[in-house]
Formats: C-alpha cells, structure tokens, sequence
C-alpha cells in the first residue's frame, strides 16, 4: 500500500532569471508540475505549489557587464516577464518567489549557518586567480585558456566545450582573465566544503536501494552513474560579489555558490508564502506526513537527487523527496532549443501570437511530453493536434451534444425513462475513466493520462454517432432523452476530469453546464447533470487554427536559421603543409561497434571501433549530437596512428574525423558507400 499523506509541497525548477521562459521549460517542468497540483487540489488535498526565479550566479553577472547594467536591473526584467507569463498561462503556484528577495538572504544564510556550526563543512585554503587589475577572485567562468586535454584556445576554466572535459581553471595553460584581458596572478582564499564523498553509502542506501522502483528510470540510473562513481566534497562558498553573502566574518567578497543557495530558495518561499496567508510553512517542510515532489528537468537531476537532499539530511530537520520526475528535453522543429540562437518558442510570444488559446499549448505540450525520451514540437503537429483531437474529438462532442439538447429540449436535461442496453454499456465504461487517469498522475503519466481524457471524449462521439439521435427524433423521442442525457453526461465528467491539463476549457464548460467547482470525486457519475436542469447556449471550446497562422510561425523560424546563418564565420585556412605531412596520417574506414555515455560528462562517448587492423576503443566528444544507440553499426573514418591519450580515464585510440562548424555542431565524416573497413582515406 502506497502511503497516505496529509499535504504535499510540490516544487518546480526554479528558472534562470536572465531570458524569458520557452516551451521547452513548459514541457519539462511547469505543465507537469501544474497538472499534478491542479490534480491533487481537486481530490481535496493540501497542496503548497511552490516556483521563484533563480537569480543569483556567474551568468547573470556577465549578462549585466554585457549591457553595463546591474545584476539586480537583469533580474528584476526577467523576473516580472517570467511571473506574469507564467500568470497568464495559468501556472497555479501557491507562491512565485524569488532568490533576491531578503527572506530567502536570511534563509540561506540561516541553513549555511546551522550547518557551519555543527561541523558539517570542511574549510579549504587554496590558491586561486585574482585579477590584480579589478581587484577581484575570478569565477571559472571568468578565465579562458588553452584546454591540456585537447589543445582548444577558447577552454573555460571550469569546462572545456570543445572536448566537454571538465577542468579547474590551474590546469589551462596560457589563462587570461575575461575580465581585463590580463594575465591572473594566483593568490590564497578560503572557501567551504560540503563534503558530499560522506553521504555515498546514505545515498546508495536511500535512492539505489529505496528507489529503484518508484523513480523513473532516466532518473534513477543518472543518479545511480553518479553515486557509483564516487562523490567528492564540493564548494559552497565562491569568491563573487553577487548572491547571498557568506555569514561569517571572515568571508568578505564571498557568496553562496548558487547550486547550494537556489533549492533554499524553495524553502524560502514556503516562508513567504506563510507570511502572506498567515498560514504555518513548517509542516509543508518539516513533517514527515508531508509528500515533497521535485518537477525538473534532467539537466537538474544532480542537484536535487544528490547535492539538495545531502544538504537537507545534514541540516536534519527537513523532510526529502518522495520522487523527483524529472524530464528528458524538448526539441523544436527537430532541433535542440537555444536561447543564444533565438531557436525557440518563447512563452510571451505565444501568449501574444495565440490569445485565448493557453489550453491548445497545455495539450500539445503534454501529449508531446519528453517523459521518457528527449521529444520534439513542431508546429503542423501544434495545428494537426488542435484541428483533428482537440477540435474534431473534444469539442465536437461538446458542442453536438449541447447544440441537439437545445434543439430537441429547449436547453433542458431530459431524463431517462429507460436504460438500454448500450447506454448502460456506455456508462459502465464512463466510470472507470477518473481511476484511470488518477492511476497515471499518481505514476506522474501525464502523457497517459491525457490520452485516457481523450478516449472519454471518442466513448461519447462514438456513442452519439452510433445511436444518431438526429435520425432518432422521427420515430422515437424517449431513446434520444436516454441518448442525450448519457452523452451530457459523459460531457459533465470531461469538464471535471479535464480541469488539470485544460483549466481554462474546463471552466468554460463548467459554465456552459451550469456546474459548481467540481471536486475529482464528482466524475465516474453518471448523475452529474441532474434531469430537469436547465444548461447554457454552447459557445466554441476550440477554434481551427489555419495553414496562415502556424505558416507565420514557421516562417518566423526560418528567419531566424538565415539570421544564424549570417552570423556564421569561417575559420581562416592553417598554416601550409607539406606533402609528406599529410602522409603521415593513417586515416581509415571503420564502423562503430559498441557505443556507450562515459559518465559525468556532457560531451563524451566510449567508443568501440572496428578498425579493419583492429577492434579498439576511442573516446569522442560527441555525446551532444548522437545518442550511443543510434550510431551503432556507422561507418566512420579514423585516424589510426594517432598516439593514444586518456580522456577521463579512459586510453582513446585514435581519433574519429568530425566536421565542426563555428557553433560547435558536429557530423561525422563518413564513407558515402559501403567500402571494407580498414580502407586508406587519402
Ligand atoms: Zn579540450
């Protein structure tokens, strides 16, 4: 038996306050996340629905350089764009906070305290760059140099993008600071540690072993790689100055680290919201009868299956998460979102683009969801899916079944003298439905739940079109009382079940039907609209949505590409070389063999590669722009003789030949036909 919970705190990522929020966010964490609070308050229960934007860290900072505005300025625009749009989409948070805001100042520094006084952090003096010329440390961020692993100019000292090694800034060689161009001198700080190495064998015992049942597979086995790997103590305090300065008094010039301040940030806002409605945050946060669900997406797994929950059992008074349902990506047009290429569906726009229709982007949105596996939006599937399911399905039932019971019964619900056979069969299958969906949204299915709204919605269309009440009302006026009070039915309980995912529909037809608030109990009744009730003239649910009009949006993108396009440099030729240098290259034909993601790295894959000469194992970094187990069995060429290096630990080989454009994308340069591997390429 599942347990049963007296409230539930529900949080969702909170979003980087330097751009506005796009589909992709929507997709992975706030549609979610929305449908299950929605959900869970109309079962009756206690739910606090918590989001804030995040807004302290290295980026914002570079932004406000950037503009020669303030941090604060970047935050407080992006901020009130991301509340409002989020407002007008019909995000139903209990509380929007903020990271900026004085009470999560004082909560993090709180929480940074207790753990400080009990011992929990380890303190580490260690040399870091300073720029002598702004009279400051330097985030990683903040100094460039040439990659040891690969030799990349334009390496950053936390990570190199173009082999995606992770590095700290005294491994590059030549390191210049962004700030002043100028060499960094190094100099002695103090920083704080969380030393996440002693939570391992918690960790594998609460999540390994606890949660391999209940926590989705894509979840659970990055946080699994990651545990198995072994954890290290991390950095909590950073020499910047912005974000929630460290309490203590020898610690000037020094913040939170944004990964530890911005889950507080929850918290934070828990207390806010206390504060508003004079109600207690504690329990929300602090009683273990409280179910605490993180929606994200998997770019954010690490923090709040690992980092989050070692700071929360450290600090010991807060309760953990029940399950974090992260998500995979959303793609766009069958490319990967990126604010810096403007490649994007921004929420705003939308709003703007499409007013009215919040409810046709829920949909897609959640019947298109990156549950399981990175998923992609295009806009003839946005018409496609508006046009024949939401429209032709849904609202085809509504407005049929309304338009008829005004015409034959002057807008009254007419009873039924007797059920038949089929209408009975009908109705058996119309109460199972809110288990159904309850069952998905319990398992965070929201894709499956959905689906399940929708086969109600074909239950009463099928019905209505088998039983042709319109033919009916010649020969037998009793029958189509029966069949119309079954269908208005059937309707009732779509305008309760469908109150999570289409809130704004659903309230349209609550009134349409002349329905209080319903509760989720209400459905699976085949007596919600009672006989001899009067309901209101039908109005349009959805409306079609023509070629013209995603056309537009189209267009819009490929506008965009061109944009890119011009933007596109190309590298200048290198130095000329000679004949027998070229010659020195063994380059070959191979195929792909094995290929498999080496762990904690964004960008690396291990590969086995059937050289012709050998079978042999190469590591590339091109983790970003192919799934391992798409290039299985890909032709490829390899150059042979290049002396081995190891990479993450692992000896490569050899090296893979890619084509790279100014922006980092990658393709292999393959064979074009099928030739034996272990030909020269000369
Ligand atoms: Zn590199």
């Amino acid at each position: 038996m599942p347990k049963k919970f007296k409230r539930y705190t529900i949080t969702s990522a909170l979003p980087y306050a330097n751009g506005p929020i796009h589909i992709g966010h929507l997709a992975g964490v706030y549609v979610p996340a929305d449908i299950y609070a929605r959900y869970l308050r109309m079962k009756g229960e206690d739910v606090l629905f918590i989001g804030g934007s995040d807004e302290h860290g290295v980026p914002i900072t570079i932004k406000a350089r950037e503009e020669g505005v303030t941090p604060q300025e970047i935050v407080d625009r992006y901020h009130k764009q991301i509340k409002k749009s989020f407002e007008e989409f019909g995000i139903s948070f209990d509380v929007y906070s903020r990271t900026s805001a004085p009470i999560h100042h004082e909560t993090a520094s709180e929480f940074f305290l207790n753990l400080y006084k009990k011992g929990d952090f380890i303190e580490k003096t260690n040399q870091q760059y300073y720029d002598k010329e702004n009279q400051q440390f330097l985030a990683d961020r903040y100094i460039t140099g040439v990659c040891p692993h690969c030799s990349y100019e334009k390496a950053y000292g936390d990570q190199c993008e173009n082999c995606g090694t992770s590095l700290s800034p005294l491994e590059l060689k030549n390191p210049k600071s962004a700030l002043s161009g100028n060499v960094p001198v190094l100099k002695e700080t103090k920083h704080w540690y969380l030393p996440l190495d002693q939570y391992e064998e918690w960790l594998n015992d609460w999540i390994v072993k606890g949660h391999k049942d209940d926590w989705k597979v894509n979840v659970y086995g990055q946080v699994k790689a990651w545990v198995d790997q072994g954890l290290k103590p991390r950095a909590v305090t950073r020499d910047l100055n912005w974000g929630v300065h460290v309490p203590l008094e020898d610690a000037e010039g020094k913040v939170l680290y944004v990964w530890f301040d911005a889950p507080i940030g929850y918290i934070s806002a828990a207390k806010e919201w206390s504060k508003k409605t004079g109600n207690d945050w504690k329990p929300y946060w602090k009683d273990e009868d409280s179910k605490l669900v993180h929606f994200i997406g998997k770019d954010n797994i690490v923090f709040h299956c690992i980092i989050f929950p070692a700071m929360l059992k450290a600090e010991g008074s807060y309760i953990l998460p029940d399950n974090v349902p992260a998500n995979e990506f959303l793609n766009l047009e069958n490319d990967k979102i990126s604010t810096s290429r403007n490649w994007a569906v921004w929420l705003h726009e939308y709003l703007k683009d499409f007013p009215e229709k919040q409810d046709v982007l829920r949909y897609v949105l959640t019947a298109n969801a990156p549950e399981t596996k990175d998923n992609n939006f295009t806009w003839k599937d946005f018409q496609a899916r508006n046009n024949n399911e939401l429209l032709a399905i849904f609202g085809n039932l509504v407005n049929r079944t309304l338009v008829l019971t005004h015409k034959y019964f002057d807008g009254v619900v007419p009873a039924i003298s007797q059920y038949d056979d089929v209408a009975k069969k009908t109705l058996e299958e119309l109460k199972t439905y809110p288990d159904k969906i309850s069952n998905s949204l319990d398992r965070y299915r929201f894709r499956e739940a959905l689906s399940e709204l929708m086969n109600l919605a074909r239950l009463g269309n099928k019905y209505l079109t088998d039983m042709e009440p319109w033919k009916l009302i010649k020969t037998d006026e009793e029958k189509v009382k029966t069949v119309l009070n079954v269908s208005l039915q059937i309707v009732a309980n779509l305008a309760v079940l469908s109150e999570p995912f289409l809130p704004f529909t659903a309230k349209k037809l609550q009134n349409m039907l002349g329905m209080t608030p319903p509760k989720w109990a209400d459905a699976g009744n085949a007596e919600i609209l009672k006989s001899g009730q009067t309901i209101n003239k039908p109005e349009l649910l959805f409306a079609r949505i023509e070629d013209a009009e995603v056309e537009a949006q189209i267009q819009r993108l490929l506008d965009t590409k061109k944009e890119n396009k011009k933007m596109i440099t190309v590298n200048p030729a290198k130095e000329e070389i000679a004949f027998d240098d070229f010659m020195k290259m063994d380059i070959r034909t191979g195929t792909i063999l094995e290929a498999e993601k080496v762990p904690k790295t964004k960008k690396l894959l291990k590969l086995k590669i059937d050289t012709g000469i050998d079978q042999r194992t190469v590591v590339s970094g091109i983790a970003e722009y192919y799934e391992p187990e798409n290039i299985i069995g890909k032709k490829v060429s390899i150059l042979v003789n290049l002396a081995p290096r190891k990479l993450r630990g692992i000896e490569s080989q050899g090296m893979i030949l890619m084509a790279e454009d100014t922006d980092g994308k990658l393709c292999f340069v393959s064979p074009t036909e099928d030739i034996n591997d272990g030909s020269e390429v000369n």
